[in-house]
Parts: structure tokens; sequence; C-alpha cells
């Protein structure tokens, strides 16, 4: 009898990782560096006894999307909530992609939308960014006239370049494609704009955002979609249902009471990112501007031997050198006053050494 292997179309592929080691400053995938309120800690140990475990959640998570349409504006038949932004990036594929359809991003960008783009087994077309990795509006128009993607995706900052989109980027992807803009501000807070305003019920805009950077909680894995109603109930053709615990539910409904201590930490976050921006800019590195709660830096042909000579000193930042369009490039996220000292100290210390390797090895 014949064995199925994995599909054809997965071949070239490999997982999403990033290495999870063991080190004392750990800056590499975006986290937020303070943890929640405490209060908000005794409401989920509360929400615990209140749970009926023995039934299956609430399948809608009504009360969760009424709370997050609240925080927005927008009515519970516009929010989607899933396990992670991701998984909501995941449902919007599985609904609007597939064999036969086109995806575009902009590279470089977050790397999971092409990738479950091709997992959901669409085509993906890359645009491209400008060296400085702004992008123009008319690449974003001649991409999307040409391919007539199914989804478009656009980052908002970016990640991992930093900045947000322009407005105008925006307009043009949502006046030049026949599918999809999604949107993707999983670092929106950190940033001086937001694409929720243009999501409409005759619009094909949809905004996603994270509980796991802003609102200190990337180990509930929780995240949610703001889109027309149609689009909400699209999604919910394609996605599991029971998909969110009830105690990630209630975790959810208890984050957003703490909305000012949450806008509290972002402004520390923001005031440690210009510091470490400021600091980075007297080293012989190319650093680059940021809106969100990381920045990008290169060190000259060094890049992988300092990220190693970081990670020797127990300081974990984001190796990007092998990504398209990053040669030699580091992501450093923003952590807390002491940590982002132990990066600087470091960061001091290697980069003489690794750039003075790098110029020899290329004499
Ligand atoms: N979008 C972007 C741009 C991200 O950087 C991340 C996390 N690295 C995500 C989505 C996924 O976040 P979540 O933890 O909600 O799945």
């Amino acid at each position: 009898m014949a064995i199925y292997p994995k599909r054809d179309d997965l071949r070239e592929l490999s997982g999403y990782h990033s290495p999870q080691v063991s080190v004392k400053v750990r800056l590499n995938t975006n986290e937020s560096p303070i943890a929640p309120p405490t209060d908000f800690v005794e409401a989920v140990s509360a929400a615990v006894h209140e749970v009926q475990w023995n039934r299956y959640p609430d399948r809608t998570a009504t009360a969760l999307r009424q709370d997050i349409a609240a925080l927005h504006g927008v009515s519970a038949d516009n929010v989607f909530v899933a396990n992670g932004s991701n998984e909501v990036l995941q449902s919007l594929l599985l609904a609007y992609s597939g064999a036969g359809r086109k995806v575009v991003t902009f590279e470089p960008t977050y790397q999971l939308h092409s990738h479950i783009a091709r997992i959901a087994g669409a085509t993906v077309v890359s645009g491209q960014r400008n060296a400085d990795f702004t992008l123009d509006a008319a690449e974003v128009r001649r991409v999307c006239a040409e391919h007539e993607p199914s989804v478009t995706f656009l980052c908002s900052p970016n990640n991992p370049t930093g900045l947000a989109e322009s407005p105008d980027v925006l307009r043009a992807a949502i006046e030049s494609t026949p599918g999809i803009v999604l949107v993707d501000e999983a670092y929106a807070q950190f940033s001086p704009h937001s694409a929720l305003e243009l999501v409409r019920e005759d619009a094909r805009v949809a905004v996603s955002r994270t509980y796991s950077k802003t609102w200190s909680m990337a180990a509930a894995r929780l995240g949610y979609l703001v889109a027309p109603t149609w689009m909400i109930a699209d999604l919910e053709i394609v996605a599991l249902p029971y998909r969110l615990d009830a105690l990630k539910q209630a975790a959810g409904r208890a984050a957003l009471r703490y909305v000012k201590q949450m806008e509290a930490a972002v402004r520390e976050v923001v005031t440690q990112r210009e510091r470490l921006v400021a600091a980075m800019a007297k080293l012989p590195l190319t650093v680059w501007p940021s809106d969100a709660n990381f920045i990008l830096f290169r060190p000259a042909g060094a890049g992988r031997a300092l990220w190693q000579a970081l990670l020797d000193q127990s300081v974990l930042v984001r190796d990007c050198s092998s990504w398209q369009g990053l040669t030699d490039c580091l992501r450093v996220t923003v952590g807390t006053a002491e940590e982002n000292d132990a990066f600087l100290a470091a960061l001091q210390s290697a980069l003489p050494f690794v750039l003075q390797s790098a110029l020899q090895a290329r004499d």
C-alpha cells in the first residue's frame, strides 16, 4: 500500500521558528517587557473558579467580542477572535486565498504572511520596498493592478523594519485591488496612526490586532480582527468551533479593564525605544527609525557574528540576516531600562571585535 508523504507544495517550506534559548536578556520576539497589572492576574485567578469546566465555552465568544467592539467603537459583529493574530490571519487566508489565487506582500515584512498564504495553497507575489524600507504607493498600485490579488497584506508598523505605512499606501492598496486589504496592526499602539477608521461595511479592509504585545499577554495567545460584518461571517465558516477556551475569553475581557495601565506601559516602551535609538545611532551601525517596540539595525558585514557575540553575553536578539533584503540585519525588542542597559553594554563591547574581523575577512 502506498503511503502518502506530505503535500508536494509543502516540500520547499520549513516551519517558522525563533530560537527559544535560555538567556538573561531576551529581546528577540517583541513581547512586552512589562508584566500585566497584578489586579488583572487576580481577576483571571477568580475566573478560574467561575468557569464551568465540564462545558464547552461560549462558541461565539460574545461577551469578549462585545468588549473589544466597545473599545474600538464598532459592533460585536465587526469582531472575529482567535488564538493569536496568527490564527486570525490563517482564517482570513483560508477564507479568501487558496489554490489559483494570489496573495501580495511587500518584502521585507512579517514572514508569516507569505508562509501561511503558501500553506493555504495560494501563490505569493512580492512587491518591493525602497532601499530605506519605505513603500511607495506607486509600487502598491503596480503590483495590485498586475496581479489582482485576493488578499493584500500591509503591516503597519512593519515588522521587522519598524515604520508605519503612510495613509497614501493604504489608499493605493484599497483603490487598486479587487480583493481584501489586511492591515496587520500588531504594533499599532506604538505608532502614530491606525487603519481602523477605514473599516466600513462597503470596503474590503480588515485590521488585525493582538494581545501579545501592548497588552502584555503573549502567554495567552489571543488576537482579533476588526472588519465588515460580511467578512466576519465568512471567517466563521472556516474557523474551528469552540476555538477560544473559557479562561482565555475571561482573560481577554479582564485585560480590557486596564486600558490606562496598558497605555502607560506603551509610553514607557516608547521612551525606552527613543533612548535606545539615540544610543545606537552613536555606534558604527545603520539604525532604522521605528514606530514599534523593536529596532532594526545593521553592523556592516557582521550581522551573524554580532548576533552570536551578543548571545555569548546572554543577550538574545533576532537574527534577520538571512531574510530577503535584510543582509546583516538584526532586530532588537525594546526591553526594560535594565535589559536595554545590558543590551547596550554587550553591543558596545562586541562591536569593535566583530567589525574588525569582518574587515579582515574582506581584505
Ligand atoms: N503580526 C505581526 C506583524 C507580528 O509581528 C506578530 C508576532 N510576532 C504577529 C502578527 C502574531 O502575533 P500573535 O502572537 O497574536 O499570533
